[in-house]
């Protein structure tokens, strides 16, 4: 990504910037840029974020949850009621009006900059490194959208029928990119949304669904609804007046979600056990920085993280490389949000069995390069761990631990080393360090995930150039790509409507 070429420090809008057009140049869609740390402004700024995330965290956020409770069955049949009368309204408004407004809630995102990051930092505990990119993505999804809404109307004979109700259940990982992304694609394809947060992470979710609210989504085309996940969840679920649901969680919850109700048309990306194969021809120190930050980056948090580093030939034995991977992780500094020194945050809450696993148990013939250090009696915050030894078909090498936790695989030769990273359930993301353009091309042919990078890190999918979705059990239901060109059509109902000239 680039960087923004002037100070981007945030203020609240005046009465006549509200009126003023839209800040996007709605024409051609590029992606956002990330705020530059390198201007004196900026730095005030994350300042600024890091004494509001404390205040946060010591004061509580500045709004209440309390208008969007939803306590009883009756209220949520009201909610869906609601958004069933209201789908007409929508559907009605030209593609142009609806692009209009998704470029509007671009615009008040980007406006949010700074409110944002507080309060993805003080949920989840996200650095402002990680923050900031998260932000321009949940700003590209709006343009993006908006700019493909506009392209629906290109499918004749193919009429893409919108369908009325589109249930958002989106993970804390991503609190703000994966709920905005998929809230503004079911708004695009013309469907009404309820946006149920993430428990660990509602506040960052009501400020999208403000943020959608100011740029003129109707309240009744978008509700915000916050829900115990019990018996009101599995209402919600498996009334026949939702038509499809976007979920991004574990596999196990997909599965509950299906069980719930089988008929459910459903969108989920899932879970991920990715590795980042390193060849002996790579550059390592590119290789070790894209290692590092792919496996490191929110505390490991991410679906498409890299938990897996698998060295192959003489990088399976170079004690250089091994040196350079244990030097960069080593040196991660570890703490809270709050202070910009931090590079490696805390994990969202107190690990459950399998992560605590992940950080404490090796298997036989494992060794810790690095092991884990609690560091305070938070329960979540950890030094990175890093571990080697990590054979074929281990516990290690097939789970996904979804925490700050790495392995390294040795692998004779390349062929064995894909075939490794095949050999895990899932299939999200798969990343090779290599200069040999050979090796690229067996990658790239064997490799089976849905996102596949070379010489790059494999966290961090850039809206439109990357579109993110996984194969085999990251995804479940319609697999489509979000931020990729067929995902507002995939939210649609098709038709061919022949006319009789
Ligand atoms: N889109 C994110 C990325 O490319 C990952 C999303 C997830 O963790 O579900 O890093």
């Amino acid at each position: 990504r680039n960087t923004l070429p002037v100070p981007n420090r945030q203020q609240d809008r005046t009465a006549e910037e509200h009126a003023s057009p839209s800040l996007h140049n709605h024409g051609t869609f590029t992606n956002t840029p990330d705020s530059d740390p390198s201007l004196a402004a900026n730095r005030l700024w994350a300042q600024e974020i890091a004494d509001q995330i404390r205040a946060i965290r010591e004061y509580g956020p500045y709004t209440s949850l309390e208008p969007y409770q939803i306590q009883t069955h009756t209220q949520l049949n009201e909610v869906l009621a609601r958004a069933q009368q209201a789908a007409g309204t929508w559907q009605a408004k030209s593609l142009q009006e609806r692009a209009e407004i998704l470029h509007r809630v671009g615009d008040e995102l980007a406006r949010m900059r700074g409110k944002l990051a507080a309060i993805m930092g003080a949920e989840t505990g996200k650095t402002l490194d990680q923050s900031d990119p998260e932000i321009s993505e949940a700003i590209d999804f709006a343009h993006y959208y908006a700019q493909q809404a506009l392209g629906l109307g290109d499918h004749a004979p193919v009429v893409p029928l919108p369908r009325d109700i589109t249930v958002i259940a989106p993970p804390w990982n991503f609190p703000l990119a994966i709920p905005a992304g998929s809230t503004l694609a079911a708004l695009a394809a013309g469907s009404c949304a309820i946006l149920k947060p993430a428990p660990q992470s509602p506040y960052t979710a009501e400020l999208i669904a403000q943020a959608c609210w100011a740029a003129g989504v109707p309240k009744e085309v978008l509700q915000f609804v916050h829900l115990d996940e019990g018996e009101l969840g599995a209402q919600l679920l498996s009334d026949p007046r939702v038509d499809q649901v976007i979920l991004t969680g574990g596999l196990e919850t997909a599965e509950l979600f299906l069980e719930l109700n089988p008929d459910m048309r459903l969108f989920a990306e899932t879970s991920g056990k990715n590795a980042l194969i390193i060849t002996d021809s790579a550059d390592y120190d590119e290789a070790v920085k894209d290692l590092v930050a792919s496996a490191y980056g929110h505390a490991g948090q991410k679906c498409s993280a890299a938990s897996l580093a698998i060295l192959v030939g003489t990088a399976a034995t170079s004690q250089r490389l091994r040196d350079k991977i244990v030097d960069a992780v080593s040196s991660l500094v570890c703490g809270y949000p709050d202070d910009l020194a931090t590079q490696m945050g805390p994990v969202v809450e107190v690990p459950g069995e399998k992560l605590r696993k992940g950080l404490t148990q090796l298997e036989p013939g494992q060794q810790w390069v690095l092991k884990p250090q609690q560091l305070d009696d938070s329960g979540k915050l950890f030094t990175p761990g890093l571990r080697a030894g990590v054979k074929p078909g281990s516990e290690f090498h097939l789970t996904e631990y979804f925490g700050p936790v790495l392995g390294i695989m040795q692998a004779p030769d390349l062929a064995t080393a894909v075939a490794w990273a095949n050999q895990v359930e899932f299939g999200l993301t798969a990343g090779l360090h290599s200069l040999n353009p050979s090796e690229i091309n067996y990658f790239q042919r064997h490799i089976q995930a849905g996102n596949v990078y070379i010489n790059r890190g494999i966290t961090g999918a850039i809206v439109q150039r990357q579109p993110f979705g996984g194969w085999k059990a990251s995804a479940v239901g319609a697999g489509a790509k979000a931020g990729g060109p067929n995902y507002l059509l995939s939210l649609t109902s098709w038709r061919d409507d022949y006319t009789v000239a």
